[in-house]
């Protein structure tokens, strides 16, 4: 992975703390990631202490699994403890409602099982249907815009990640629920890289009309940490408080999570759903095939001993550009593959607590995984609220706006050129 380095105020990225993406941040981009720090969260809670109640703003934190995770395997809890534990610490502090961004990563799978399927069935007239990449990981998409551009483009998911899927909830049907204008809501994404406020900065992402971003603060599981100390709370002692449901992925007061790997399930889902639309299998196990290194997998589906479906995972750069000349040299045999920037995925992002004194970074990453795996897996398709809420919100905003609250797009990226070296 290429490192970058450069220094702010208030989020330092360092040598040891850096962005995954290809590392050639623009110094525009190094600024947006410097206005989004933890410091920007305990501002607007203090001026919402001075203002009169019609200038204070809602305040909604939305946690991902993966930094609930993160923060269980330092303090020892399990993910749901956590996830209990940090929404009464984060309230305490002034927050009105915590998410859980497992609730719209729903949405997000739902989405992609769907694209795949509409782009399977077009593949004999357009060739770059398939393979279908994932754009979950914005460092994947920041390398993917700068260096690749208009070719690579058309082959990546238009499907929104689950931040900016949690950004529509929030700032549309939730402010409107709330009989908010989406100013009124000030949107936080706890999440486990640095690349992620970079996503929450793109101009896709920007409402126009109410002049509001649909997340408009990230921070990393690391800057939670830091929120802690300043406030000298040690989070395993803080009494729990329940879980906020209305967009939490939780059943019994337990949060749930997504079968597949600690970066979201989409190979998993998108590749069941498939197997049982259209060849009519049920499987109920993947059997991952390791090629090149433990970030380089592929899942086949053989029917009558021909290979109708074949799937890989992609993590890291060095991966992702092996990925890309297969690619660009028409010799890439896949349907789908699930492209992440950091190797082992998104429970080991830059933004992730670091191990302490005692442990290694291969201990900790394992425990995390650990942790993260302990939670019950759901089924997107079996979301009886998610299917509620296609109904009756996205049928009410209408075809062209639903489709802009749920997909995004991609846009090519003259090179830019810091004389600096890539090397993964
Ligand atoms: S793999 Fe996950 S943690 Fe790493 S940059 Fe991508 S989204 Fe962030």
């Amino acid at each position: 992975m290429f490192l970058s380095t450069f220094s702010a105020i208030k989020a330092k990225i360092t040598l040891n703390d850096c962005l995954a993406c290809s590392g050639c941040i623009t110094s525009a981009e190094s600024v947006l990631i410097a206005q989004q720090s933890q410091e920007e969260i305990f501002k607007v809670l203090r001026n919402n202490k001075l203002a009169s109640a019609t200038d204070q703003v809602v305040v909604v934190v939305s946690v991902s699994p993966q930094s609930r995770a993160s923060l269980a395997a330092r303090f020892g809890m399990s993910s749901s403890e956590t996830g209990r534990r940090l929404t009464s610490f984060l309230k305490g502090l002034g927050v009105h409602h915590v998410f859980d961004t497992g609730f719209s990563r729903t949405f997000s799978l739902l989405e992609s099982q769907q694209e795949f399927l509409e782009r399977f069935q077009r593949k004999e007239q357009d060739k770059s249907a398939l393979p279908m990449l994932t754009s979950a990981c914005p460092g994947w998409i920041c390398y993917a815009e700068k260096t690749h551009g208009e070719f690579i483009l058309p082959y990546i998911s238009t499907t929104r990640s689950p931040q900016q899927m949690m950004g529509s909830l929030v700032k549309d049907y939730f402010a409107e629920a709330q009989g908010l204008s989406p100013r009124q809501i000030f949107h936080v994404a706890v999440m486990p890289c640095y690349d992620k406020k970079l996503e929450a900065s793109r101009p896709d992402f920007y409402l126009e009309e109410a002049e509001s971003r649909e997340v408009d603060l990230v921070i990393t599981s690391g800057e939670v940490l830091s929120m802690l100390e300043q406030e000298k709370v040690i989070l395993n002692e803080v009494k729990a408080a329940p879980l906020d449901e209305l967009f939490s992925n939780v059943n019994g007061g337990e949060l749930l999570s997504h079968a597949g790997g600690g970066s979201g399930g989409y190979l998993h889902h998108v590749f069941t759903h498939t197997a049982k639309q259209l060849f009519g299998e049920e499987v109920k196990e993947l059997t991952y095939k390791t090629l090149k290194n433990k970030d380089f997998q592929e899942v086949t589906l053989e029917k009558d001993g021909v290979v109708v479906l074949r799937f890989a995972s992609t993590y890291g750069f060095r991966n992702i550009q092996n990925l890309v000349q297969k690619l660009k040299r028409g010799k890439s045999p896949y349907h789908f593959v699930e492209v992440m920037a950091c190797p082992s995925g998104c429970l080991n992002g830059g933004g992730q607590l670091k191990p302490l004194p005692d442990q290694t970074s291969k201990d900790l990453l394992q425990q995390v995984e650990r942790l993260y795996k302990a939670e019950t897996a759901s089924l997107p398709e079996d979301d009886t609220r998610v299917s509620d809420l296609y109904h009756s919100w996205l049928h009410n905003v209408g075809a062209e706006r639903a489709r802009q609250l749920l997909r995004t797009q991609y846009h090519g990226v003259e090179k830019i050129s810091n004389g600096l070296i890539i090397k993964w």
